[in-house]
C-alpha cells in the first residue's frame, strides 16, 4: 500500500472491527434463543422499538405459540391480536403465517431443511415472501439460519455515512451497497469464519452506535475516532443535527433492534 493514499474503504471497515473488538471484547451475540424466535424477532421489530416487540414475545410464549406448531394451530385473528404491541400486525401476522406456508409446503416444515439450502436461492426465496426486506432476510440468514451474510443495518449505515465510505447514493441502492462493502472487508477472511466475523461485526456496530453514533455524533473518545482522519469533512457532531437526521436516528433503534443485547447467543438449527 502506499502510505501517501489512504486505505480503501472495505480496509477501513475491516480495521473498524479491530478497533470495535479491541475496545468492545468479544459480544457473545449468540444466546439460548432458538431460530425461530430470531425469525419472529426479525419480523415483529421491522418499525417497531424492540421493547415492543418483547411484548408481542411475552404475548407469544403466554400462548403456546414460540414455536413452529404453537403458531401453525394460532388462528391468523389470534396471532394478530398477540403481536398487536409490536405494531402492524395486520402486515405482520399474514407476513409470518406465509413464513410458516412456505416452509411447511417447501422444506416440509423443517428449519434445518430451509438452512441447508445455498444461500443466493434462500436468500431469494426469502425476499419474495411478503414482508421481508433485504435487512430481514439478511438477519434471518445470518442470526437464525447461520448463513454468511452481513447485515447492513441504520446503525452501519450512519457509521459509513458519516465517515464517507460510499458516495452517495439513491436509497434504493444503499443497503446492497453497504452490504458489498461489508463483504468485501471480510473477504481475505477464512470462509469457515465468516458467519461469526458478520455477527460479531454487526454486534460491534451496534454497539458503538448506542454508545457514540447515536442521534447525534459523539466521537470524543469513539473508537473509531482515528479513522475520521480519512474524511474530507470536520467531524460529524455538527452536521447531524438535522430534522432528517433526528428522523432516521428513530428508524435506526427500531431497525437494530433485533439486535438488542437480549438477542445474544442465537443457536443454529
Ligand atoms: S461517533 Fe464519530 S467517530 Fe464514532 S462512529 Fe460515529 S462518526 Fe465515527
Amino acid at each position: 500500500m502506499n502510505p501517501l493514499q489512504p486505505p480503501a474503504p472495505a480496509q477501513r471497515l475491516r480495521q473498524m472491527h479491530n478497533q470495535l473488538a479491541a475496545a468492545y471484547g468479544p459480544q457473545y451475540w449468540w444466546p439460548a434463543q432458538t431460530p425461530f424466535e430470531v425469525i419472529l424477532g426479525a419480523y415483529l421489530t421491522q418499525n417497531t422499538a424492540w421493547k415492543a416487540v418483547e411484548r408481542s414475545l411475552a404475548n407469544l410464549r403466554v400462548a403456546g405459540a414460540l414455536s413452529l406448531d404453537g403458531l401453525r394451530a394460532l388462528s391468523l385473528d389470534h396471532l394478530r391480536r398477540l403481536i398487536q404491541p409490536s405494531g402492524f400486525s395486520t402486515r405482520k401476522a399474514p407476513a409470518l403465517k406465509a413464513f410458516v406456508a412456505m416452509l411447511d409446503g417447501e422444506f416440509a416444515g423443517s428449519l434445518q431443511a430451509l438452512a441447508a439450502a445455498p444461500t443466493p436461492t434462500l436468500r431469494r426465496r426469502l425476499l419474495a415472501l411478503p414482508g421481508v426486506g433485504p435487512e430481514t432476510a439478511d438477519a434471518i440468514l445470518l442470526y437464525a439460519l447461520g448463513h454468511p451474510v452481513p447485515v447492513a443495518d441504520e446503525y452501519l449505515r450512519r457509521i459509513a455515512d458519516r465517515h464517507q465510505l460510499l458516495a452517495p447514493l439513491p436509497a434504493s441502492k444503499r443497503y446492497d451497497a453497504l452490504a458489498d462493502l461489508t463483504r468485501k472487508a471480510f473477504a481475505s477472511d477464512p470462509a469457515p469464519l465468516q458467519a461469526a466475523l458478520f455477527n460479531e461485526f454487526h454486534a460491534l456496530t451496534v454497539a458503538v452506535g448506542k454508545a457514540h453514533c447515536g442521534r447525534t455524533a459523539r466521537c470524543e473518545g469513539c473508537p473509531l475516532h482515528a479513522d475520521l482522519q480519512h474524511t474530507k469533512l470536520p467531524p460529524p457532531a455538527d452536521r447531524v443535527r438535522t430534522q432528517h437526521g433526528e428522523a432516521e436516528s428513530r428508524q435506526l433503534e427500531a431497525a437494530s433492534s433485533h439486535l438488542h443485547p437480549s438477542r445474544r447467543n442465537l443457536v443454529k438449527p
